[in-house]
Order: structure tokens, then C-alpha cells, then sequence
């Protein structure tokens, strides 16, 4: 049996009739940036969440990227950031000339709250904390933390759509919480997007001139920006996705599940859930001291696998320049090692599923 590590065309699939229309609606509308139809996402995605403003943008990066610079963060700032994450948080950092200061993981991938005091100083201006895999942080100890610093917190939900803490949606407990709808992400559009949510109204405003060369009215440029505007198509075929969101991440918790309760190994640790979280499993991540031996086990079943992420942010080329070494730190470093996503994706049916876990078991 063959099985990808992902594919994105059973899903298209599955509605492929509504996402043709809603395309097709724009293409004839004569009207492609900035209308009726990014609004219309901003206003049902902001209420689906239960926040108060939506901003669509460009892409995950630029969410975050502008919401930095909505904060006034640049040159001589930190930004306290959990270690494991993608590159593009870190890059949301430096890209505004801030500085990233890493802080390790707690057991469930996300930032570790009891290490955060520790890495806070005068210069620090915000706490970045990334839902990875789509696994909420523990919000209540990192709420506290921040607001006993009076420190802004930016929720880094690329991966956790729709994932709650308590109830509560990710992206909607911070100051600013930023979506990326990358195809491959568990709310994705087909090709670049992004966004951005809050309840401040004065940073949504902000934002909205940021994406938009700075200007609120045509021509008229109050503060510096970029173009960094969400487009009529993606947030047309956005909403098609939308209105199906709560049957994907169903699904996606269904699957996970089965890998949960099937997948036996003493050499696989699966990954753990707190009562107070209920993820969306953008990934399912197990981890393995002999990561690249299962890897080419499952490889040699037919099975795909992706390691996210192998170098983690402080070690990559780019950041030499912080003068982080290997060993600095430990945790990061031992989940870059021994991480593994696990294929899932709308289109795995069960004996695909059951297989996976077969493999998975008689890995030793
Ligand atoms: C995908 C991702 C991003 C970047 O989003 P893009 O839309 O690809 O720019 C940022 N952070 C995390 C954790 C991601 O997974």
C-alpha cells in the first residue's frame, strides 16, 4: 500500500461544485482586491472565533509579521518565542529588526509558561506563543504571566483553527492572533493567505492601514505599510471552506483518535492532550529516539512522513548571528531530533488508517 504524507485534492473534491462557483463569482464580478468578498470572510471568520475584527492579509508570515509592527516592536526590543516553531515566527521578529528570545517547550510542544519569567527583561515586548500542531499553549498560565508584565501576547495559530483552551477559541485570549491559510494549514485556501484577528479596534485599524501601503483613504498615507491584502478569490474560496470547518476538524479528530487508541509501541511516544485543551490535529506528531530508523521503516511500507521541523529556528544558518550554539537549547533540540508527523488528511479511509498503525506497531 502507498499512502502520501498529505494530499489536498480529496478535500477540493469533496465540494469541488461550491469552490468552482464561488470562483467563478468573482472572475465575473469585474472586482478583485479589496471587496465585498474579503469582507465577508473577515466578518465570518471573526465570528466564528468570537473576535471582534478580522484583517485579511497575504499570507501567516504577514500576520504575524504586521502584528509586531502594529505593536510598535523594532530595533533593541525582544520578543519572547517557544523554541519549536516554524521559521516564519522567528522571521516575524527579526524581519521588524527585533530580537527573538527562545524559550523551550513544555511537553505538549507548546511555549513552557514556567520558563518564561526567566526570560524576561526591560527590553521585552511581547510574548509570541505558537499553538504548533495545533495543540493550544496552556493560556491560563501564560495570560497570568503576561498580564502581571503587562506584556502583549501574540498567538501564532497557523496550525490550530478552531482549537480551544477551555472552551475558548486559540487566537482570541491574546492581544493579536495570527491564521495563515496556506493550502496545506487545516483552514487552507488555494495559494498564499492570511490573517489576523483582535478585539483592540485602534490595532485593527492599524493593521488594515499596514496591508494596505499605509493608507486608509486612497492616496493619502498616514503611516508607512506594505501590500500585504488577501484577494476576492482566495476569500471567496475561503468561505466555502468555512462553512465546512467543523466537519473537517471532526474528522481530523476521528482519525486521530484511531491513531491514539491503535498505535502500541513501546519505541513511539504518542502525542499527550490536556483536559483543558481540545486540539485540531494540524499535525499528528510522535516522537521516537530512533526518528530516522521509523521514518525509513514506514518509508519502506509505502508510508510518506514529514519531519516538522529538523533545524530548529536558533540553529538555522540565518540566526548564527545570535550566537546560539548546539546544546543551548536542549528540549528544542531533542524534539527537532525526534519528532515525526504521521500522514492525515481528509481521504485516508480505515483500512489506510489501520495500516498506518500495523506499521506503526511492528516497527522494533
Ligand atoms: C505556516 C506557518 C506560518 C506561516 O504561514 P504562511 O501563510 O505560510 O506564511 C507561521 N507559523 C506557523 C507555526 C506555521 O505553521
Amino acid at each position: 500500500m502507498k499512502i502520501a504524507a498529505n494530499e489536498l485534492k480529496p478535500l477540493f473534491e469533496q465540494h469541488e461544485s461550491e469552490y468552482i462557483s464561488a470562483a467563478q463569482r468573482v472572475l465575473r464580478s469585474g472586482w478583485y482586491i479589496l471587496g465585498p468578498e474579503v469582507e465577508a470572510f473577515e466578518h465570518k471568520f471573526a465570528a466564528w472565533l468570537g473576535s471582534k475584527h478580522c484583517i485579511g492579509l497575504n499570507s501567516g508570515m504577514d500576520a504575524l509579521e504586521l502584528a509586531v509592527r502594529a505593536l510598535k516592536i523594532g530595533q533593541g526590543d525582544e520578543v519572547i518565542v517557544q523554541g519549536n516553531t516554524y521559521i516564519a515566527t522567528v522571521l516575524a521578529i527579526t524581519e521588524n529588526k527585533a530580537t527573538p528570545v527562545f524559550v523551550e517547550p513544555d511537553d505538549y510542544h507548546g511555549i513552557d509558561p514556567q520558563k518564561i519569567e526567566a526570560a524576561i527583561t526591560r527590553n521585552t515586548k511581547a510574548i509570541m506563543v505558537v499553538h504548533l500542531y495545533g495543540h493550544p499553549c496552556d493560556m491560563d498560565s501564560v495570560m497570568a504571566i503576561a498580564n502581571r508584565y503587562k506584556l502583549p501576547v501574540i498567538e501564532d495559530c497557523a496550525q490550530s483553527h478552531g482549537a480551544t483552551w477551555k472552551g475558548k477559541n486559540t487566537g482570541t485570549f491574546g492581544t493579536i492572533g495570527c491564521f495563515s491559510f496556506f493550502p496545506t494549514k487545516n483552514l487552507g485556501a488555494f495559494g498564499d493567505a492570511g490573517a489576523i484577528v483582535t478585539n483592540d479596534p485602534s490595532l485593527a485599524d492599524q493593521i488594515k492601514m499596514l496591508r494596505n501601503y499605509g493608507s486608509q483613504k486612497k492616496y493619502y498615507n498616514e503611516t508607512t505599510g506594505k501590500n500585504s491584502r488577501l484577494d476576492e478569490i482566495q476569500a471567496a474560496l475561503l468561505q466555502v471552506k468555512l462553512s465546512r470547518i467543523e466537519e473537517i476538524i471532526a474528522e481530523r479528530r476521528v482519525m486521530a483518535q484511531k491513531f491514539l487508541c491503535g498505535i502500541h509501541n513501546k519505541l513511539v511516544e504518542l502525542p499527550r492532550v490536556r483536559k483543558e485543551a481540545n486540539p485540531v490535529w494540524h499535525q499528528f506528531v510522535v516522537c521516537c529516539e530512533k526518528r530516522n530508523e521509523l521514518k525509513q521503516h514506514l518509508h519502506d511500507n509505502g508510508i510518506e512522513t514529514i519531519i516538522h521541523y529538523p533545524i530548529p529556528p536558533h540553529l538555522a544558518d540565518a540566526y548564527k548571528y545570535l550566537g546560539h550554539g548546539k546544546g543551548s537549547f536542549p528540549k528544542t533540540e531533542h524534539l527537532a531530533n525526534t519528532v515525526l508527523s504521521l500522514p492525515l488528511f481528509h481521504g485516508l479511509d480505515n483500512e489506510q488508517i489501520n495500516y498506518i498503525i500495523d506499521i506503526m506497531n511492528s516497527y522494533q
